[in-house]
């Protein structure tokens, strides 16, 4: 029986470790809470900071082959690793993305249409930076951001003043797209071929993922151009394993926004909303099994829960209800912003979320 290491326990652990289970494949993790949520469906796990070496090398002389599920994985930690242990990802996909200015200017190198965008280090080089690009505009850090932290929308001259205590690290201002709607793709691919999910609709909320609509709110001919190009991408950047992109769409442009080379909160949709799941098809990269085409089964949504709609989502879940899953995550402290849980709806479209469930959560 094969064994997959998993560099971090939190909930894309758990749910790599499930779906390896479903395929007879053995899941250890390891992460710095002992607590973890992967920690609890795991054949074995260990409790260690990221950047403990003597520990993530005992995790990877547990596993046949090793895999990340957070994409902050320092690269002096993970290169050493690779070339001693079976970790077919490699680096490389983490160090493209663990950067947004590098992130972008790889994107656009491989053809993508991305926002325009310039480095900022200081005041000067963000004037310059407006200047160039106009306003509305969107400072970030290079960095470490994730879920909007690490964000501020410039609409004025005056906003460049509040933008300053921002400059202490590197940051990158990108062009304001007045976007119709976001959207992501998630991919799995081996030496062989490409597997793509459908492209979902994203819907953030204080810059974290409320709602993904699949399928997504866009003409078929944009969406079959997403998938063309996200693959082509995939592909010529020599990536394996998964990958996932989050896009704008305006109009019939599509600009790349960001990317993650690990499971994705908006492919969560794919456990029951599709005939194979993202998790799965990693598993099966992971353990030189053939892929498998992905296929919606019915328009699906899915609604993250957040530490202010645990209370609704365990009534839901109490009512039984078909083609409704209710998953919790089983962290031990729920906060407010804190992804606790998902639940997935398939057989509605987002109008039907709107009108049977949306009051159920909090607005
Ligand atoms: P990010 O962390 O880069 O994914 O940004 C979080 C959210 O901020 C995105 O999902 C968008 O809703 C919004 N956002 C980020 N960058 C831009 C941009 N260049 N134009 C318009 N909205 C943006």
């Amino acid at each position: 029986m094969k064994t997959i290491g998993i560099i971090g326990g939190g909930q894309l652990g758990l749910m790599i470790a499930e779906q390896a289970h479903v395929l007879g494949v053995r899941a250890v993790a390891l992460d710095p809470a002992p607590d973890a949520p992967a920690f609890r469906v795991c054949d074995d796990h260990i409790v260690a900071a990221y950047d403990d070496v003597a520990a993530l090398d005992r995790l990877c002389r547990m596993s046949d082959v090793v895999t990340y599920e957070f994409e902050n994985v320092p690269g002096e930690i993970l290169i050493p690793l690779c070339g001693k242990y079976n970790i077919p990802q490699g680096y490389k996909p983490l160090y493209d993305s663990q950067d947004r200015l590098r992130e972008k200017t790889n994107a656009r190198n491989h053809g993508l249409q991305t926002p325009g965008f310039a480095a900022v280090d200081d005041e000067a080089s963000l004037r310059a930076a407006v200047r160039e690009l106009g306003l509305p505009a969107v400072l970030k850090t290079r960095t470490l951001g994730y879920d909007g932290h690490g964000q501020m929308v410039l609409k004025s001259e005056t906003d460049i003043e509040r933008a300053l205590p921002l400059l202490t690290v590197p940051c990158i201002l990108e062009e304001f797209i007045p976007f119709d709607s976001e959207a992501s793709i998630v991919m799995v691919a081996d030496r062989e071929r490409v597997v793509s999910f459908p492209v979902g609709r994203n819907i953030h909320r204080d810059g974290i993922l409320d709602l993904s609509i699949v399928p997504a709110a866009a003409s078929q001919e944009v969406l079959d151009r997403m998938k063309a190009q996200s693959e082509r991408f995939m592909r010529e950047c020599g990536y394996e394993g998964i990958l996932a992109i989050e896009y704008f769409i305006r109009g019939g442009e599509i600009y790349f926004n960001e990317m993650a080379p690990r499971p994705h909160n908006s492919g969560h949709y794919t456990i029951e909303g599709c005939t194979t799941n993202q998790f799965r098809e990693l598993v099966r990269y992971l353990t030189g099994e053939p892929l498998q085409e992905p296929c919606l089964v019915a328009p699906t949504v899915m609604k993250n829960i957040l530490g202010q709609d645990l209370d609704a989502a365990r009534a839901v879940e109490r009512e039984e209800r078909p083609d409704t899953y209710v998953h919790i995550y089983g962290k031990t402290e729920s906060r407010p912003k804190r992804k606790m849980g998902h639940i997935t709806f398939v057989g509605i479209t987002g109008e039907e979320y709107e009108r049977q469930w949306a009051d159920r959560f909090v607005r």
